[in-house]
């Protein structure tokens, strides 16, 4: 099996990646001192950067296949060298076309996890995935369409996510929601208000697709350290330290979509330390 694909029970999970991002640490982690980061040299960068991979997940389960979060999208006309913009691409060299989705689930609605949900033909929108319907939460949803806050936190909301719902093909998440008998979309709040992580369970096996709970390895243990992006700093931190000592305590695996690729892992206990051991 190529290193990009694991099994749990029955269920197949294939890391893709639409490319990366890079920020600075005072950029993205603006309240954790430089200092702080003494000791966790190996989560960043040479230059002392934070880089996210733009990891997507394709799930193959009882004959469905769907897919968890579509990247930044292409790249724009006017910077046809950004490092991001690669997930078709990622899908030709994987073997997977676009029309074997079934479903589409988002974690959130945020720009990097929404990017290649539709095309642009001519005055209209088209989906990419023409098979697909496409799953979000209720809470996220709303949250996208409010004028205050959708500029900044849902900037590409008004062409990647808004025609969608004209188009007949958005199904909401209220709560704990059943996608699938071997799939459940957990509510894990506080980067955006609807955010989820999914959970598969298998022949008594089980793995948990992240989405932004954590960017950085480091925060399995520093749990308290939110980003610029967790849009609720108080409930974020509540959510991960929740789910990272359920995590450890259950052994469960994690797909980190944002963590170096494929970002197949578990959280793990050492010397009074959570750590991130790669599969
Ligand atoms: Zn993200």
């Amino acid at each position: 099996m190529p290193n990009n694909v694991i099994r749990v029970g029955n269920v197949e999970i294939m890391s893709l990646s639409d490319g990366m991002l890079e920020f600075d640490l005072c950029n993205f982690f603006p309240t954790i001192p430089e200092d702080s980061w003494q000791g966790h040299e190996s989560d960043l960068t040479e230059e002392h950067k934070v880089r996210f991979n733009l990891g997507s997940f394709l799930i193959r389960s009882q004959g469905r296949t769907i897919l968890v979060d579509t990247g930044l999208g292409p790249k724009p006309a006017d910077a046809p060298d950004v490092p991001w913009g690669q997930l078709m691409r990622d899908f030709q060299d994987n073997g997977v076309r676009p029309d074997e989705v079934d479903m589409v689930v988002m974690t959130h609605l945020h720009r990097d996890h929404v990017g290649w949900n539709l095309m642009p033909e001519g005055e209209r929108y088209v989906p990419t995935f023409p098979n697909a319907r496409y799953w979000m939460s209720t809470k996220d949803w709303e949250a996208c369409r409010q004028p205050e806050i959708q500029p900044q936190r849902f900037p590409n909301a008004p062409s990647c996510v808004w025609p969608l719902a004209d188009l007949g093909l958005i199904e909401l998440m209220d709560g704990e929601h059943t996608i699938t008998p071997e799939l459940t979309a957990l509510p894990t709040p506080g980067h955006t208000p609807g955010h989820v992580s999914i959970l598969i369970t298998s022949q008594g096996e089980r793995a948990l697709v992240l989405g932004d709970a954590a960017h950085n390895p480091v925060q399995l243990h520093e749990t308290d350290w939110v980003s610029r992006a967790d849009m609720d700093p108080e409930v974020t931190r509540h959510t991960r330290r929740i789910l990272m000592e359920r995590l450890e305590r259950e052994e469960i695996i994690v797909a980190a979509g944002h963590f170096k690729a494929p970002g197949f892992g578990k959280v793990v206990r050492l010397q009074g330390r959570r750590y991130w051991q790669v599969l």
